[in-house]
């Protein structure tokens, strides 16, 4: 078994409506050294792709999206759910959150994205895909390229991955979750290669 696979075991907890809880060390308190080891993982992967930007998703993919960008030695952008004052002209695109049962919009200052852009998105968990969906869509409207998504725990029973997949996005998941059973308290992982030493 995998490190993270263990460690979802170990310390995830099983939430109505296929929602997985990892408080412990991945949404609120984070566990650098592990998650620094995930960043690792996605170094090895993507490392020779090029890679100048890194974008997540505030607040959850941040601490992936930063240890990841100074592996890369790049910037980090993360897409803001909201508006403020203080922010230029913007890309927006519109999400649905699966975790909060409402749609709201993300938006990335246009100066931070370009053309010449070659992009790693990172985030923590792949479910329906849309909030994937709503970065790749702001990096088409900045004609930037996407490299490809690392995502820590693809819940691989819902439809995400197959959507990415489909449409020949590559999507590096360090662990998927192929069923949760709620009341035996037990997660099934796809087998996987291991992806990197
Ligand atoms: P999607 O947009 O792919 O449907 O869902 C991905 C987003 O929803 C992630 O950024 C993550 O914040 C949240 N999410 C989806 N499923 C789960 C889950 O089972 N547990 C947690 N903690 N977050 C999830």
């Amino acid at each position: 078994m995998k490190e993270i696979e263990i460690e979802i075991q170990k310390r995830g907890k099983i939430l109505p409506g296929n929602v997985l809880k990892v408080n412990s060390f991945l949404n609120h308190q984070l566990d650098p050294v592990f998650l620094d080891k995930m960043a690792d993982q996605w170094y090895n992967l993507f490392k020779n792709d090029n890679v100048t930007k890194i974008i997540t998703i505030e607040a959850s993919g941040i601490a992936l999206a930063v240890l990841t960008g100074l592996k890369f030695k790049v910037p980090v952008i993360f897409a803001k759910k909201s508006e403020s004052s203080n922010i230029g002209k913007t890309y927006k695109s519109l999400i649905y959150s699966y975790t909060r049962h409402q749609s709201f919009v993300i938006n990335i200052e246009k100066e931070f994205l370009t053309s010449d852009d070659r992009v790693l998105i990172i985030d923590d968990f792949l479910a329906n895909g849309s909030a994937t969906l709503g970065m790749i869509d702001i990096i088409n409207q900045a004609n930037a390229h996407l490299v490809g998504v690392g995502i820590a725990i693809e819940k691989g029973f819902q439809e995400g991955g197959k959507i990415l997949r489909d449409k020949k996005i590559r999507v590096e998941s360090l662990a998927i979750i192929d069923s949760m059973d709620d009341e035996a308290k037990k997660i099934h992982f796809k087998e996987m290669e291991k992806v990197v030493d």
